[in-house]
């Protein structure tokens, strides 16, 4: 057990869970090449813990117990060697404690141990991304004590570590409300006493927190002669500048100073790809700054992971992870809007149906759609990154804005047969522009890869035809065409639905063809009974020989597969078989006297196609058996 030196009682000792074991462990070995990131951490406890102060006071001002001047202090005892991080903030009930910094990892330690490369300055960069920051204090800490009480509560908590596998919580007394955190630094990290050192530190990581961050200074003395003994007067002063950047006037901030402030906002190391910075004064006056980052947050595919926009009423800090203020699509975008329309006491349930926000909120969009726009534009290597990092959330736009789905999808970029590579790179216009005379829709094909999707048969007489079609095999994809119906008067149509464009000539080669092998198909609908719809003679296929087609409003085969897979009840939509009739197997088919193996081979065939159409067999081991007969009479 740690020995403490604070007045404790029932003091316990409790073993950490294994994942915060770990990375306690990690914090002292392997991160000491880019120590002082603890400092950055802790501060941002610190003002975060002052941040939801204000925000749970303005409901209930007792809070504040008399105390509204909200900082953090940071000092030191050279002696003692220790160095105290103290906030005037919330606090921590005892339960809180140990959810928070106790026993049990939290959901980003996982992931957290899941990114880590063994480069230690990537791996340091990581702590504040994924929630792991209070540890880092043991990269210079030996012993970390923390004494902390809630507002409004009269017992205190004193939890203490040294670590190790366990720590210590005991009930403790502390006057005032907030938090300590006290490092006892370990041998050869005196550079953390030193007040110059110090001050630079915080001045780098903390400028951009709008609350002030303190240090005892000395204060010039105009002592009289003879005094000189006496002690310095020092009184609390603020290191950083304390100066909410979003206020200032854009042509006053520098790009390195929209950069450092994104990092701080994100928790993220590296730079932004692009932001926008608004002050809007029309009907509603407020501030909005945005963020693009440059790489993926861990959890951007968790639709219920936290948003990155954080909200503001006149310059004071309402609530983090604002849902109400950016859709579903653009929850990669980081940054705040700071509001002079709303009321201070706003809550959660208020801004779910407010006009103000709805007002921000639509704005909002619109800017972030037009910063994406010019890196489309003016940008291509960005827009290029952009898209590989957030393409497949901002498609979810096309279904969910229904008011900007124009404009989102000529942002969006696909694959398609112009080049046949997988890089998503053609936009609907690109597609436009290279339709052939007489071609009137924009076709698509889905798949549950890139392979599928360009190998599949239903391309074969688009290829003849020349006829683009795009490419089309992220998972949302499917969910996302289903609700593109046109863009600028040209229809979506998937190439593996529904009848095929045909000229004249083509529909009467087709109905005379269908005539002529009347008795054919009808023997090849009975073999195969109720697994399909129907069979008729294709005019999609060049080169295989059959293929399997949806009903326009049917969903395709592999996503039917996946969503079955899920769990999900789906109905029992059946395809319609398509034969190639110039095709030999087919034309052998024609010829086949014995009931028995004509029954095999249509097996084959239907078999063959539902594979290339990324579905499941109901009988795989039956279909390689028929197919090893067939082959072996070969
Ligand atoms: P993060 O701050 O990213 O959530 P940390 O490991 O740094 O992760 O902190 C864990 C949690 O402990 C915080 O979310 C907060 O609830 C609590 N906490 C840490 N420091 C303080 C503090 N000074 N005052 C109040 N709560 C704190």
């Amino acid at each position: 057990m740690v020995e403490n030196t604070v007045n404790t009682q029932n003091a316990e000792s409790h073993v950490f869970e294994a994942e915060v074991s770990q990375i306690l462990k990690l914090m002292i070995h392997s991160l000491y090449s880019n120590k002082e990131i603890f400092l950055r951490e802790l501060i941002s406890n610190a003002s975060d813990a002052c941040d939801k102060l204000r925000f749970e006071a303005l409901s209930n001002d007792a809070l504040y117990e008399g105390d509204s001047e909200l900082q953090v202090r940071v000092s030191v005892d050279k002696e003692a060697r220790t160095l105290t991080i103290s906030d005037n903030g919330i606090g921590m009930s005892k339960d809180e404690v140990v959810n928070n910094i106790g026993t049990i990892a939290r959901s980003g330690t996982k992931a957290f141990l899941e990114q880590l490369s063994g480069d230690q300055q990537k791996d340091s960069h990581l702590i504040g991304q994924f929630g792991v920051g209070f540890y880092s204090s043991f990269i210079v800490a030996d012993q970390v004590e923390v004494v902390t009480r809630r507002a409004g509560e009269s017992t205190a908590t004193y939890w203490a570590s040294e670590g190790t596998g366990e720590y210590t919580l005991a009930d403790t007394e502390r006057e005032k409300r907030g938090t300590d955190v006290v490092l006892h630094l370990r041998e050869d990290e005196e550079e953390f006493l030193d007040d110059w050192r110090l001050r630079s530190v915080i001045k780098r990581y903390s400028d951009n927190i709008s609350l002030p961050v303190q240090m005892l200074t000395e204060i010039p003395s105009d002592s009289e002669e003879g005094e000189e003994d006496k002690a310095p007067e020092k009184e609390w002063q603020a290191v950083n500048s304390a100066k909410a950047l979003w206020t200032r006037a854009k042509n006053e901030i520098s790009d390195e100073e929209y950069k450092e402030f994104y990092k701080s906002v994100a928790h993220d190391w590296t730079d932004p790809q692009a932001w926008v910075h608004t002050k809007a004064e029309g009907k509603y006056e407020y501030t909005s700054l945005f963020y693009i980052p440059s790489q993926k947050p861990f959890d951007l595919y968790d639709r219920d992971a936290t948003h990155g926009i954080k909200l503001y009423v006149q310059r004071v800090f309402i609530m983090d992870d604002n849902k109400d203020l950016m859709p579903n699509y653009l929850r990669f975008v980081r940054g705040l809007v700071d509001s002079n329309d709303l009321p201070l006491n706003v809550s959660r349930e208020l801004l779910q149906s407010n006009r103000v926000i709805d007002s921000i909120r639509s704005a909002s969009v619109k800017k972030v759609l037009g910063l994406i726009e010019g890196m489309a534009k003016n940008e291509p290597e960005k827009f290029e990154s952009f898209w590989t990092n957030f393409g497949q959330v901002f498609k979810e736009g096309i279904v969910e804005d229904f008011a900007n789905r124009e404009r989102i999808l000529k942002i969006c970029r696909f694959a398609s047969t112009h080049k046949d590579t997988p890089e998503q790179s053609v936009s609907v216009e690109d597609y436009i522009a290279r339709m052939k005379p007489g071609q009137e829709s924009i076709y698509y094909i889905t798949a549950d890869s890139f392979a599928a999707a360009k190998n599949s048969p239903h391309l074969e007489a688009f290829r003849a035809k020349e006829y683009e079609v795009l490419l089309l095999n992220d998972r949302v994809d499917e969910w996302v065409m289903s609700h593109v119906t046109e863009f600028e008067g040209k229809s979506f149509v998937s190439v593996a639905k529904g009848d095929l464009e045909l000229s004249d000539d083509e529909k009467a080669d087709k109905e005379k063809a269908a005539e002529e092998s009347k008795d054919f198909i009808e023997r090849i609908q009975n073999a195969l009974k109720d697994q399909v719809e129907g069979v008729r003679p294709s005019t999609r296929l060049t080169q295989s020989p059959a293929c399997l087609v949806m009903g326009e409003q049917d969903m395709a085969l592999h996503m039917q597969q996946l969503l079955k897979q899920a769990g999900h009840e789906i109905p029992a939509n059946k395809p319609t078989l398509e034969l190639n009739l110039d095709h030999p197997l087919v034309k052998r088919l024609d010829g086949e006297g014995d009931d028995a193996r004509f029954g095999d081979l249509v097996e084959v065939l239907y078999g063959q196609a539902v594979i290339a159409e990324g579905g499941q067999l109901d009988d795989p081991a039956g279909f390689v058996k028929k197919l090893n007969t067939l082959l072996t009479a070969a």
